[in-house]
């Protein structure tokens, strides 16, 4: 166990995962934020789906990122004294005729049979349009992000290991032994600093492809429906009985918060060919993506600077998959343990 601190930076998703894996093992670190008010991972709508997509596949690795997402944000809502973490019903509905058939080729495949539940959905006619022709995915969740990243923060903050810094790459110097920031010494700095690392001087080689989206903050009467919606967009009903919906994704953008109209009205277009029930958007949040080529995440040292980590690429699947790349990573660094040869970034980053 190193006697020194690892430095993190960033506590978005993959900062707060690893803040939370050192805190597990008693391993000292600090953890760095600029605290913007509005980022990647508080945008989030936190969702966590197993069959996905246009083509109705299993996400890559499901089965293992949510065993593991489970048990860690059930540890962090106990720890916390607030749940974080919720399982939720989801109802993928079908577009149309060649969905349809894709679905009735994919239903049988053995990957799919954990994530299928046995009844139909059942919905109301009065709310959806075009209720029939869809089933219920198992294993579904909702990740609460804001409460989940602030109560981390204060947690932190509370021990006296969380710093708000816009920390600038040259500020920090490592070499062979280690890193020095802001006067103090760590044993390795984890850049964990979401779609920003674009700009990072050492990472700059990374293959990053981010895109920029929003979800919509909407008002409808659902009848009681409390399970997640989707088709042409995703509903979310939110505790506080409004309903997020989302998301578009703009693969060419300048600002990170300003989406695109066009892109905003076809995902209201898609909501309302979802709802039948008048809906209201009352809010609008937009962020950027960390992306990367082959919408992989990646991690490890950098090739030349032994003491440099990075955490970044979780695209869409932050919520789900955070908890154990944080913990495969901090295996990597404390105990040696190899990579996976798919997430290593010196063999994939360039
Ligand atoms: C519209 C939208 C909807 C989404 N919906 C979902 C969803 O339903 N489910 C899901 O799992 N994922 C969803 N995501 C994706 C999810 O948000 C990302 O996977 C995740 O937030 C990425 O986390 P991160 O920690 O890598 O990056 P970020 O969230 O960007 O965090 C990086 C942090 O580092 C800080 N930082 C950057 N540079 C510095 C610096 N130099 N010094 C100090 N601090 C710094 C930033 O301020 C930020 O707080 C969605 C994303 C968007 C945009």
């Amino acid at each position: 166990m190193p006697a020194t601190p690892i430095l993190i930076i960033g506590q978005g998703l993959a900062g707060t995962a690893l803040a939370w894996r050192l805190w597990e093992r008693g391993v000292p670190f600090v953890i760095v934020d600029r605290d913007e008010a509005v980022t990647c991972s508080k945008v989030a709508a936190g969702l966590i789906t197993p069959i996905t997509g246009m083509r109705l596949t299993v996400s890559w690795r499901y089965a293992m990122f949510y065993r593991e997402a489970l048990r860690f944000y059930r540890r962090c809502g106990q720890r916390l004294g607030q749940r974080c973490f919720f399982p939720r019903g989801y109802v993928r509905l079908l577009k149309n005729e060649a969905e349809i058939a894709k679905w009735h080729k994919r239903r049988r495949d053995p990957d799919m049979q954990p994530f299928l539940h046995p009844q139909p959905p059942e919905l109301d006619a009065e709310v959806i349009h075009e209720p029939a022709n869809g089933f219920q995915q198992r294993h579904a969740a909702w990740l609460d992000t804001p409460t989940y990243l602030q109560t981390s923060r204060d947690f932190f903050a509370t021990l006296g290991t969380w710093t708000q810094a816009d920390v600038q790459p040259a500020d920090v110097r490592d070499d062979a032994a280690g890193v020095e920031w802001n006067g103090q010494r760590f044993s390795h700095v984890i850049w964990a600093q979401g779609w920003s690392a674009e700009k990072h001087p050492l990472l700059h080689w990374v293959p990053f492809q981010s895109a920029r989206g929003t979800v919509l903050t909407v008002e409808a009467d659902m009848r009681g429906e409390q399970r997640v919606l989707n088709r042409g967009c995703w509903l979310l009903p939110h505790p506080d009985g409004t309903l997020r919906a989302g998301s578009t994704y703009e693969w060419k953008f300048d600002g990170p918060h300003t989406p695109a109209a066009d892109q905003v009205a076809q995902l209201e277009a898609n909501l309302r060919s979802l709802l039948k029930v008048p809906a209201t958007v009352t809010g609008m949040q937009t962020a950027v993506r960390p992306i990367i080529k082959n919408q992989q995440a990646l991690m490890g040292t950098h090739p030349a600077h032994p003491r440099v980590a990075f955490l970044n690429g979780l695209g869409s699947k932050g919520s789900l998959r955070s908890p154990w790349l944080a913990k495969h990573l901090i295996e990597h660094l404390l105990d040696g343990t190899a990579l996976d040869p798919e997430l290593d970034l010196q063999r994939n980053g360039i």
